[in-house]
């Protein structure tokens, strides 16, 4: 039998989630964010009928979507994102 040219790369365990999360004081709910990554980031209204950014999966990002959250985080007019991982 012959050996394949190349093999999946072995998982990685130890590589943490990348997390984001937002200061809702900081934040305006300008949207600059959903704008970008509309599949993380939303806007809906808080029980007051103010605008409030809400991050899906409590701030886990998938990795598909981790190069537009990092964008979302430089962008952020108020820099109220903060990445860890
Ligand atoms: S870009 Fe910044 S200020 Fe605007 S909604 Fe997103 S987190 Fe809030």
């Amino acid at each position: 039998m012959t050996q394949p040219l190349w093999s999946p790369l072995p998982a990685r365990p130890n590589i943490r989630a990348m997390k984001v999360t937002v200061d809702p004081v900081a934040c305006e709910a300008n949207a600059v964010c959903v704008r970008l990554v509309p599949q993380v980031f939303s806007i809906h209204e808080d029980e007051e009928g103010e605008d409030v950014l809400a991050i899906a999966g409590d701030g886990e990002v998938p990795a598909e979507y981790a190069d537009g959250v990092r964008d979302a985080v430089t962008r952020c007019p108020k820099m109220a994102l903060t990445l860890d991982g």
